[in-house]
């Protein structure tokens, strides 16, 4: 469901990233149940990082929330890089696992590029090989499977703008390869205008304050202020940060200034609430399509 408040543009719509989210399990676990399919999705965790922990468990907990085989893998932190590809193989190998997910960052001995190469492409649920990357890039979006937090803000644009996302410009913040990079292959794709700001560019507030659309992934809190956005802009804040409030409390707030921007923009994401719930979602999404490819062709899968 999306909430509505009044601001000074006509009405600034609150994308509820969490409803959008239940909506994509819920079919999900439709098409689990009607296909009778058994989607299996590997995480592996290297170490004992809180943060990763919880990230881990949260998507166990959706998988089985998906009717899916949920298997977890926490490895000792000097676990070494030959015995992360080892494991890799194996799962590569095995039949009953469509999806392979390897929690970052990995302890420094162990090159993350090495491991995300090792998993084969087609259970690659993250979208980080060089092969999805590579097929995202080129527009083979068909074959590609597509990172989750880009596909997951893409999912909540297209909530908010339909095809009206045709022909608009937007401006991603961010040109990481996990988000800032594949959002803007995404919107491309999409036929957005794209330009993309990152932490080298010049005046970076006069080139956002041109975007139909906003994406923001940089990891800077309320780094966005009112005056790099259009009045009637969509901003989609990926960031999550946390910071510590006047009272002393800790919170997590976004990488736009949201309280500022809100009035300004026609729809926004909260942080949190916002692209948060839609990255397990999509990852949910993104295995339950690497099962299914791989029920209709077991070599697609490799
Ligand atoms: P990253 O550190 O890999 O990349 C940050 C990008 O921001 C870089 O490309 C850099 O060029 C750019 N940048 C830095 N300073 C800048 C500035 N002053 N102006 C413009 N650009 C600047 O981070 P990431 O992995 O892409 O993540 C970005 C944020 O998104 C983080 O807060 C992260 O926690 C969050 N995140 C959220 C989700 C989710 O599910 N909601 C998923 C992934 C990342």
């Amino acid at each position: 469901m999306n909430t509505e408040r009044s601001s000074s543009t006509d009405h600034t719509l609150i994308i509820d990233g969490a409803a959008a989210a239940a909506n994509v399990i819920e079919s999900i676990k439709e098409t689990v149940r009607s296909e009778r399919l058994r989607p299996g999705l590997a995480v592996i965790l290297v170490g004992k990082d809180p943060a990763s922990g919880v990230y881990v468990r949260s998507k166990k907990r959706r998988a089985e929330e998906c009717g899916f085989l949920s298997r977890q893998y926490d490895l000792p932190e000097e676990t070494t890089e030959v015995e992360l590809l080892a494991l890799v193989r194996e799962l590569n190998q095995d039949p009953d696992i469509h999806g392979i997910l390897v929690q970052l960052p990995l302890p420094p001995q162990i090159n993350p590029h090495s491991v995300i190469e090792e998993i084969v492409p087609g259970k690659d649920v993250d979208g980080f090989h060089y092969s999805n990357a590579g097929r995202l890039g080129t527009g083979d979006i068909g074959q590609a499977i597509v990172p989750c937090t880009p596909l997951g803000c893409l999912h909540l644009l297209k909530q908010v703008l339909g095809d009206g996302i045709r022909g608009k410009h937007a401006v991603v913040i961010g040109r990481s390869n996990i988000v800032g990079k594949p959002m803007a292959n995404l919107l491309m794709h999409n036929d957005c205008t794209v330009t993309i700001v990152h932490s080298r560019t010049v005046e970076p507030q006069n080139i956002c304050r041109q975007a139909d659309i906003v994406v923001a992934a940089v990891g800077i809190p309320r780094l966005v202020k009112a005056d790099w956005i259009k009045r009637g802009a969509v901003a989609i804040d990926v960031g999550i940060n946390r910071v510590t409030k006047p009272n002393g409390e800790t919170g997590l707030v976004g990488d736009i200034d949201y309280e500022n921007v809100f009035p300004l923009v026609s729809a926004i994401t909260p942080v949190p609430g916002g692209v948060g719930p839609m990255t397990i979602a999509m990852l949910m999404l993104n295995t339950l399509n690497a099962a299914s490819r791989s029920s209709l062709s077991p070599a697609d899968a490799q």
